[in-house]
């Protein structure tokens, strides 16, 4: 396929916090049900990288698609007294500035990964939640997990993909 504008691999090294403990939708959804626990609370600073407490900034409400159903999420922001920069605290169960959750994308992967173009797998995987994806959401999810990949242990994957496999 043609090569990609260079500026779409920003999304992948985008700074943000990731919520360390790794959990399912619903344990997230009940761990986070009166705001988020101070024992989950961000202590450094992904811009900076200072170590210290970060202040609560608001939150936003987000839907994110697994392959067989969806959840209103709440995440909530922080921001830091060092740098002032914000951010959100991402649940590990899906990725900054998406709504697909891993197993919607591992989907494609493994469309990819059977021979098929990308073109091909937006058009068979049309009706997968949240969709249509156009092709060009499929190459940045191949191009992310192709570089992310490689840091992601076997136990990891299989732990995250259980959980997320609701
Ligand atoms: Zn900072």
């Amino acid at each position: 396929m043609a090569r990609q504008p260079g500026s779409l691999f920003s999304l992948v090294s985008n700074k943000m916090i990731v919520l360390q403990a790794v959990m399912d939708v619903e344990t997230y959804l009940e761990l986070f049900k009166d705001g988020c626990p101070d024992s989950l609370r961000p202590m450094a600073c992904s811009h900076c990288h200072e170590q210290l407490m970060l202040h609560r900034h608001g939150h936003y409400e987000r839907t994110v698609y697994f392959l067989e159903n969806q959840f209103l999420i709440v995440v909530y922001r922080f921001k830091c007294p060092n740098c002032n920069r914000v951010d959100g605290l991402l649940p590990s169960f899906v990725g900054k500035n998406q709504q697909a959750a891993w197993d919607i994308q591992e989907t494609v992967l493994r469309e990819q990964a059977a021979g098929a173009s990308l073109a091909n797998a937006a058009e068979n995987l049309d009706d997968i939640p949240g969709g249509p994806y156009t092709e060009k959401t499929f190459w940045r999810w191949v191009s992310r997990w192709n570089k992310e990949l490689p840091r992601w242990t076997p136990a990891v994957w299989a732990f995250v993909l259980e959980r997320t496999s609701v």
